[in-house]
């Protein structure tokens, strides 16, 4: 496969209803589910009615089974569970780490596992989620780039890893007893920034946030989701204009040469014409700023000449950076910037205007940390003379 090809693999082909058994309610939007409530029956003119009751039941209230949902007639309920199931991913193992970063390993239809990663910090709670097992793109810093990509997330397995979430950090909440939305919620934020690329399994993602935006359920709001791309760029008006999310783009290098070798996908869409599409994103989706992301690899990106081009590169954007200290794997071709280079770099930047946050490696220890994702299953792993010829190292 080579670095640029997309994924083939028609999204609408993933099958959210196995064939012949009942459909999976997660995952689908509420136009999907009023037709797949009026296909088993119901009169269109109470479609819009159960689509609302059923959506709080499960979106809201986080419930399982039919059976709960006592505003339903106990008919309908048991049409319903003959119909329908309610089925989330299988949480497989959760480890947590000394710093309090969880990581849930999740099985998806297929055996395919992804990780997810749950970063509790003061004033949020982030999870960063996967929208793809692996990844086509092969990224020559990244864990993930060496697992070849098994397949496209649905959009039930992407919101279910929400959920699964809510479940173990039993923030659901219960119904007579206030509705939760009082004290600040300990899953605030979203990042799409676990495994997989996620503007190649677009419209799934889509779906996925939509349902996580939607006020009627878990109510994240848009500016609480930050999608990262490594720069598909025909995705990225898009992006903005369906989900609206905000938008990080995974920069690591000023020049094509060295982006080029970084990030392969440059290859096809080049730094100016990623720069192009970014130009347009913040007035289409009313996003503040865009997030640059900024891998500090040592002896390759992170010269104060490398700092100052960046600057000229996003002029007019506006922009935070946000660097990122190099996560070594095993096998890695790269070593981290030291901590008085990456400083040096940080500093230039926030003097030329910009918010430039060292991202705080966490979990470490219980491998969560970004770039580290990759399930250990998978052993169709790429070598490492495989990954540095890919880099053209
Ligand atoms: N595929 C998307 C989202 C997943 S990667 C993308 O590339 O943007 C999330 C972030 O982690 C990206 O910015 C990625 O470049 C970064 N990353 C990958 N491997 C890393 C590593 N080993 N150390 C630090 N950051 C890494
Ligand atoms: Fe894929 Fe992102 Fe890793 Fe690149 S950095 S290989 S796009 S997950």
């Amino acid at each position: 496969m080579t670095a640029t090809a997309p994924i083939t693999q028609d999204v609408h082909t993933m099958p959210r209803k196995l064939p012949e058994g009942p459909v999976n309610l997660i995952g689908l939007t509420r136009d999907q589910l009023k037709d797949a409530l009026i296909a088993a029956g119901t009169p269109d003119k109470q479609a819009k009615m159960r689509v609302n009751q059923i959506w709080q039941w499960l979106y809201h209230w986080g419930k399982r089974d039919f059976a709960d949902m006592t505003n339903l007639s106990k008919d309908y309920r048991a049409m319903l569970a003959e119909r329908f199931v309610i089925e989330l991913p299988e949480l497989v193992t959760r480890k947590v780490s000394t710093d309090g970063t969880r990581k849930y390993l999740v099985r998806i239809a297929g055996g395919h596992e992804v990780e997810v990663v749950y970063i509790p910090e003061e004033d949020r709670g982030t999870l960063c989620v996967s929208s793809q097992v692996g990844c086509t793109l092969t990224c020559s810093f990244c864990h993930t780039g060496t697992q070849r990509l098994v397949r496209n997330l649905t959009a039930g397995e992407i919101v279910g890893q929400i959920m699964l979430a809510r479940d173990d950090l039993d923030e659901w909440p219960e119904p007579g007893q206030g509705t939760g939305e009082n004290g600040p919620r300990l899953l605030s934020n979203i990042v799409l920034m676990g495994m997989g690329e996620p503007l190649y399994n677009f419209e799934n993602v889509r779906d996925a946030m939509k349902i996580a935006m939607d006020g009627e359920g878990i109510a994240l709001s848009r500016r609480r989701i930050t999608l990262s791309t490594s720069g598909v760029v025909p995705e990225i008006a898009r992006t903005a204009q369906e989900i609206g999310c905000q938008l990080a783009v995974s920069f690591h290098a000023t020049t094509d040469e060295v982006r080029n070798k970084l990030v392969p996908i440059n290859k096809r869409w080049n730094i100016a014409e990623l720069l192009d599409a970014l130009r347009e994103y913040p007035k289409v989706s009313n996003s503040e700023r865009i997030t640059f992301e900024y891998v500090m690899l040592d002896g390759v990106n992170d010269t104060d000449d490398d700092a100052r081009r960046l600057i000229e590169l996003i002029d007019g954007i506006p922009a935070k950076i946000n660097l990122i200290p190099f996560n070594e794997w095993p096998g890695a071709p790269y070593k981290r910037s030291s901590n008085n280079r990456i400083r040096a770099f940080a500093d230039i930047i926030y003097k030329a205007g910009y918010a430039s946050p060292i991202r705080t490696p966490r979990g470490e220890d219980i491998m969560a940390a970004c770039g580290q994702l990759k399930s250990e299953t998978e052993r169709a792993r790429k070598s490492r003379k495989q990954v540095e010829a890919e880099a053209g190292l």
